[in-house]
């Protein structure tokens, strides 16, 4: 008898000693967050927590994980901070028909996810775009609308399936004189993901990452609240047209209004249908909501080519992937099971 009370004497002591130990720091949750530029968009990741040396650690390692996969899918030297010698698609290009190149893990990655979702989209989703890309000039800044004849040309060099992948070898090879690999459509989202996995691996459980529209929401608001994601209106940039409310999950944007240019009325813009070179014409934007940073990346880049009909043929075709169309004539889709998770809004920042 005596003994038990004793033992809650005791407990008690340790949790009033550990009461006043708190209250004598702080437990708050707090905002840690840092903007730079890195893979050709500003980066922001806010990390919530009440250790501020964890927010820090937190922040610096996910920011790591963009350099690292930037400076493996660099292809122009973009960033000043890439030396290209050491970029694995930089390498596979300059090596196109020469020789197989060693690739590190990530590439090797990023590559086989790539031609999974080509497969899958029918070949709208192509890696090989890169000498399209080069001829209207998006990634130099040098853009000028190309003649049918350069098109044809170039267009002779995409095609996914002449890749040679050696997954034991972990080797890269493009057959063909000219060819060129463009992770753009995939390395940010799959820089995302790494950067997430760090975060978790930390054990951070509340964490907002912002790469140019492809946003990752980990754990859920400090609070306990979901977070709350915009679309952006693709033809206003001061205002969305719907907010997602999301936790751990992938909220990823494809967009006209991202990187374009204009000649006599008519938008140029960077998403090109690899069937005849051309900006693809059928979407506005396309977002996919789902739980790999990565897919959604891909996956809203393919649904803008194949537009809005042949866009939910895919959809049908994989689980737990959501989206919302803005098609050419800016009439909004959505998946159905997104309701109750979208509310669409006209709010001006
Ligand atoms: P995103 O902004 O994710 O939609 O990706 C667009 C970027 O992906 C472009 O800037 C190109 O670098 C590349 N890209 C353009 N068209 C395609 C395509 N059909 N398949 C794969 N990548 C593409
Ligand atoms: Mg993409």
């Amino acid at each position: 008898m005596f003994r038990r009370s004793a033992s809650i004497a005791v407990i008690l002591l340790i949790i009033l000693t550990l009461g006043t130990g708190c209250a004598g720091k702080s437990v708050k949750v707090q905002e840690f967050s840092r903007e730079n530029f890195v893979m050709d968009t500003l980066l922001k990741i806010s990390v919530y927590t009440t250790d501020p040396q964890l927010g820090k650690q937190a922040l610096d390692e996910a920011f790591a994980e963009f350099s690292r996969i930037n400076a493996l899918a660099d292809r122009h030297g973009d960033n000043k901070a890439v030396d290209l010698e050491n970029s694995d698609i930089y390498k596979i290009n300059a090596n196109a028909r020469r020789k197989p190149v060693q690739v590190s893990e990530d590439t090797m990655a990023m590559l086989e996810k790539s031609n999974r979702f080509a497969d899958l989209s029918g070949g709208a989703f192509d890696i090989t775009i890169g000498p399209v890309v080069d001829l209207w000039g998006f990634q130099q800044n040098e853009r000028h609308i190309p003649s049918d004849e350069e098109l044809r040309t170039k267009q002779a060099l995409v095609d996914y399936r002449q890749i040679v992948l050696d997954r034991e070898q972990k080797t890269v090879f493009l057959p063909q004189n000219g060819m060129a690999l463009d992770l753009g459509g995939i390395a940010k989202g799959y820089a995302t993901d790494m950067a997430v996995k760090k975060l978790r691996q930390l054990g951070v459980t509340s964490a907002m990452i912002n790469a140019g529209g492809n946003v990752y929401a980990l754990g859920s608001k400090p609070d306990g609240s979901l977070w709350r994601v915009g679309i952006q209106d693709p033809r206003d940039d001061q205002n969305i047209i719907a907010i997602l409310s999301v936790e751990d999950a992938a909220v990823v944007s494809s967009g006209d209004y991202e990187r374009y240019f204009s000649v006599d009325g008519v938008r140029y813009h960077h998403i090109l249908d690899p069937s005849t070179g051309k900006p693809a014409n059928q979407m506005m934007s396309t977002t996919v909501v789902t739980s790999s940073a990565t897919d959604a990346d891909v996956l809203s880049t393919a649904l803008f080519v194949l537009g809005p009909e042949r866009g939910r043929q895919l959809l049908e075709q994989l689980t737990d992937v959501r989206a919302v169309f803005v098609d050419a004539a800016q009439k909004v889709t959505y998946s159905e099971s997104l309701e109750g998770q979208i509310e669409f809004t006209r709010i001006h920042f």
